[in-house]
């Protein structure tokens, strides 16, 4: 049987469950993903409409020279610093390729974007999550006992909505001797980030996604920021020709015109307060988030988190329930729609509620 030959490590994992991507002409809200509600500025567009005029028969650069270019002026970093991927989880799997071996451990703090268990298994490699600290603080002293190789941190986290101190940050880089990656997917909806921690700690990378700010998710692109030194490294692991023609194009047009993003990220950041506000006066309990998503405790009744779950998507409505992650258990992930998408919701809510 030729699946004998298939590496063990793959046989035993069960592959990443991504949130669900409903059939396309289905009528639902989809607020389970994260993705952004608004479109994006018409000058990325033409800059991919004009890419397909010149036609698809060329290779694309193979170092995503010209996007590291409009990234290092975007960022104050230099293009060495700067590694492009197809969506941000192409640069998880080539950090995870380039320090993994057959048993070295990676670890984080959990609950949170469950993928990097997935990447791990696929090195051979040894996921030790740790739980989050009180008050849901950075675990610092039990991410540096597991010795990892590789350790994430998500700021802000998914699915909690909360970012440690960028302190804490800084000081489990100087504590741990493996690399610590920063995982920015949220970042551009909270008040600070970590670039700057870049320049005093070389085992530190940054990723960042245009997947949720930039409206971008469909073209799949994603950034790492780190040492010239060692993204030389991750530049000979990734793919020769990782991110396609039209990627590329639409991510220069986007860093070139930043500034376009903004309201539209205002927009969500007012929206995601009026959301928390609205669902904290139905009986849900919320805590404050950085994201573009809430996690909201459902309220004491006769609805589990999978009644809710199912109910609002009969109403039309998708939101992300974890039921397997204990932690988890009776709270709901909802990402920040438009204006009309988080009335709807809250009508829909109100519906069931009665
Ligand atoms: C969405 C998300 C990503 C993946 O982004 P892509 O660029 O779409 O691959 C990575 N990390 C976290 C924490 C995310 O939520």
């Amino acid at each position: 049987m030729v699946l004998q030959s298939v590496r063990q490590a793959v046989r035993e994992m069960h592959g990443y469950t991504p949130g669900e991507q409903p059939k396309q002409g289905r009528k639902i809200v989809k607020l389970n993903t994260n993705e952004n509600p608004y479109p994006v500025p018409e000058v990325i567009t033409e800059a991919v409409q004009e890419c397909l005029a010149q036609g698809l028969r060329k290779y694309p650069e193979p170092s995503s020279w010209p996007v590291r270019n409009a990234a290092a002026k975007a960022y104050g970093l230099h293009e060495d610093q700067i590694l492009i991927g197809n969506g941000s989880d192409d640069i998880l799997t080539i950090i995870l390729r380039t320090f993994i071996n057959e048993g070295d451990v990676v670890t984080t703090a959990a609950p949170t974007y469950s993928l990097y268990g997935t990447l791990t298994q696929l090195q051979g490699g040894r996921y030790q999550p740790v739980p989050w600290g009180e008050d849901m603080s950075l675990p610092i002293d039990a991410l540096v006992a597991t010795k990892a190789k590789v350790t994430f941190v998500v700021r802000p986290n998914s699915p909690t909505g909360h970012a440690v101190p960028l302190k804490d940050v800084a000081e489990l880089c100087q504590r741990t001797k493996g690399a610590v990656i920063l995982d920015e997917a949220y970042a551009d909806f909270c008040e600070d980030n970590g670039i700057s921690l870049l320049t005093d700690h070389p085992n530190l990378v940054v990723t960042r996604t245009f997947s949720k700010s930039f409206s971008l998710a469909a073209m799949r692109i994603g950034l790492g920021f780190m040492s010239p030194e060692l993204a030389a490294q991750m530049h000979k692991v990734r793919d020769s020709y990782n991110v396609d023609a039209l990627a590329q194009a639409a991510a220069v047009a986007a860093l070139d015109s930043l500034d376009a993003f903004a309201p539209y990220i205002a927009r969500i950041k007012a929206s995601r307060e009026h959301l928390i506000e609205a669902l904290r006066k139905r009986g849900f309990d919320v805590p404050p988030s950085h994201a573009n998503f809430v996690l909201a405790t459902i309220p004491q009744g006769k609805r589990t988190g999978t009644d809710w779950l199912n109910d609002l998507r009969k109403e039309g409505y998708l939101v992300r329930y974890f039921g397997n992650i204990p932690e988890l258990a009776g709270k709901l992930r909802i990402s920040v729609g438009s204006e009309e998408e988080c009335e709807g919701l809250l009508a829909a809510i109100d519906r069931l509620l009665d």
